[in-house]
């Protein structure tokens, strides 16, 4: 069960000894959402973006070695530079092409936390394997503490911080006008999220993440989920449901005294997790991470 905690941290992270997939063989598709703003798919964090008269908007970038594929297909939906990029957090498959974005002439937006995360040295607890921090290129030239407004072809969008919930420097954004909401890894639509206790992340925050998101939304809305298919206020109301309980039932385990490994044993996801459990954090990992979320002190956020 460690190996793949440890596994999963790397590859959500976009760092350390975790195989690098073979890029040319990763397509980047776009899919249409509404009003204009589109989700490109392809390897890592799935994509935000809009383009008219303003000139491309951006939310989050994947991986470097994309960038080529993700300009290719963003031409597709419109000609301009990409001049701004808001990250939804730091982990390096929403952010692997910031400095290149960032040579090119796009600002980058992120909660003030992301900057101060990308600019750390990242020690994996349990490994004790350590990763640089990224170079001043990749960090946001804009932060915020709480959120910003931007105005663009012609719609508000409005960026909102949500504490401690998949890390400590999680955004939404919202699109007013096209009634889209992109909700950067807070929301994994159809699998289990992944909760980065070692990042500042917490079980209660992901699902007031999605609580704040539902009470904002109507049956209209096109949810963007960083991982997963786009999804609908349903959809996110079903994970809001599927996590709540596997967080109440893994409280109430612990309420009774049961060490981590018996409440594994006790399966509080079972009945989900031919569903939820096939993507890459299977049941036994996602309970250890909501154990670890509920038991531990929360970290102090980043120097
Ligand atoms: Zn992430």
């Amino acid at each position: 069960m460690k190996r793949s905690v440890l596994v999963v941290s790397m590859v959500l992270a976009g760092v350390g000894a975790a195989q690098e997939p073979d890029w040319s063989k990763v397509e980047v598709k776009v899919v249409p959402v509404a009003g204009g703003v589109s989700m490109l798919v392809g390897q890592g964090g799935n994509i935000g973006v809009t383009s008219g008269k303003d000139g491309i908007f951006l939310i989050d970038d994947q991986f470097e070695p994309l960038l080529p594929k993700i300009r290719a297909a963003v031409k597709t939906l419109g000609d301009g530079p990409i001049r701004f990029v808001v990250n939804t957090h730091f982990h390096g498959d929403h952010t692997g092409s910031n400095a290149k974005l960032y040579e090119s002439g796009a600002v980058i937006l992120a909660h003030e936390n992301v900057r101060k995360r990308l600019g750390l040295e990242r020690i994996n607890p349990s490994t004790k394997e350590r990763t640089p921090p990224k170079p001043p290129e990749a960090w946001p030239v804009v932060t915020y503490a709480n959120g910003v407004k931007l105005y663009l072809n012609g719609d508000e969008l409005e960026v909102i911080h949500v504490a401690r919930a998949h890390t400590d420097g999680d955004s939404v954004i919202r699109f007013k006008k096209a009634n889209v909401v992109h909700m950067g890894d807070t929301f994994f639509n159809g699998n289990y999220p992944f909760v980065d206790v070692d990042s500042g992340g917490s079980i209660d925050g992901l699902i007031a993440a999605a609580d704040l998101v539902l009470s904002s939304i109507d049956d209209k809305t096109k949810v963007i989920p960083g991982h997963g298919p786009l999804g609908t206020k349903a959809d996110l109301q079903n994970y809001r449901k599927v996590i709540a309980s596997i967080r109440d039932r893994v409280k109430a385990l612990v309420a009774q005294g049961k060490t981590l490994d018996q409440i594994i044993a006790a399966k509080p996801t079972a009945q989900w997790d031919a569903t939820w459990g096939k993507g890459f954090m299977g049941p036994d990992v996602f309970v250890s991470f909501v154990h670890r979320s509920l038991t531990e002190s929360k970290p102090a956020g980043p120097k």
